[in-house]
């Protein structure tokens, strides 16, 4: 079973080393107190690891002939429950928990999705989040002064963090690209009454990068530059920098002073 071919379709790159499944656990801080949830078990190599150090472990698998296999290696483990389905329209229980997981690369951006602005929407944020992503996309989200929809959507809530680069040779088979452990603490209810509608101007301004916010602002809220300028001059916001250089405290002033007419 161990020789069951990967699928690429679901983004099956299995870790084998050791060293960065340390790094993942210690970045979870995982404790005997902890609930975590796993997406994409795989084959369970982050899965022992988790159980051995998590009060509990509840591992969200998709494709269900790893589901069995999981079964059959964690026969003993009380604290593990495997569910078969798809991570992106799973429920957690409603009581505090962790996301740790080596995802597939393709669902990195929906899956930030879900488990922040639509938990935060269904009141149960996670605790923590610790990923192991593509490592372009993982220095997107924290660049320290260089913002995007995906940045901003995950800055909302929590503070994201780069913990190390990961290369192709720790997973098998070995993916193209290099890789990134990111962590995401401090989670909590952003600063605004809505989150969504703040990410949907994000990505209304943000929608011509090399335009000027001001433009991509007019274009979006169909309204004359000189009103926009005037606008973001009451805000003290330079209206000649491109979107991506605003901050989140800058997109939520800009937010709550048009949030009507979005
Ligand atoms: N965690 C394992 C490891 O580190 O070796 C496997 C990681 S592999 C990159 C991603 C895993 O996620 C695969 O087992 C794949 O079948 C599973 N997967 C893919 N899409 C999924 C989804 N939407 N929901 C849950 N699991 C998914």
């Amino acid at each position: 079973m161990r020789e069951l071919k990967a699928k690429k379709s679901l983004g099956q790159n299995f870790l084998h080393n050791q060293d960065v499944l340390h790094k993942i656990i210690e970045a979870g801080e995982v404790t005997k107190n902890d609930l975590v949830v796993e997406i994409g078990p795989g084959k369970g190599a982050l899965t022992e690891h988790l159980i051995k150090h998590a009060g509990k472990v509840i591992a969200v698998e998709k494709d269900p002939r790893l589901v069995p296999f999981l079964h059959t290696i964690f026969t003993s483990s009380a604290q593990l429950e495997i569910t078969e389905g798809d991570a992106l329209q799973y429920q957690p229980p409603k009581e505090p928990y962790k996301i740790i997981a080596n995802i597939p690369y393709y669902i990195t951006s929906p899956l930030l999705t879900h488990f922040l602005l639509e938990q935060y929407e269904q009141n149960n944020l996670p605790q923590l989040i610790v990923l192991l992503i593509q490592k372009e996309v993982a220095q997107r989200i924290c660049h320290p002064n260089r913002n995007s929809v995906l940045s901003l959507s995950v800055k909302i809530f929590g503070t994201p963090e780069l913990i190390a680069i990961v290369p192709p040779s720790a997973f098998k088979p070995a993916p193209k690209v290099d890789s990134a452990i990111i962590k995401i603490s401090n989670i909590q209810a952003p600063l605004v009454d809505n989150p969504r509608k703040l990410i949907k101007l994000i990505k209304m301004a943000s929608s011509s990068p090399r335009k000027k916010l001001v433009n991509n602002l007019a274009a979006a809220l169909h309204k004359e530059k000189p009103e926009i300028e005037a606008l973001l001059k009451k805000l003290q916001i330079d209206s000649t920098v491109r979107a991506e250089k605003l901050e989140l405290e800058e997109w939520m002033k800009l937010f709550k002073e048009i949030e009507r007419v979005l």
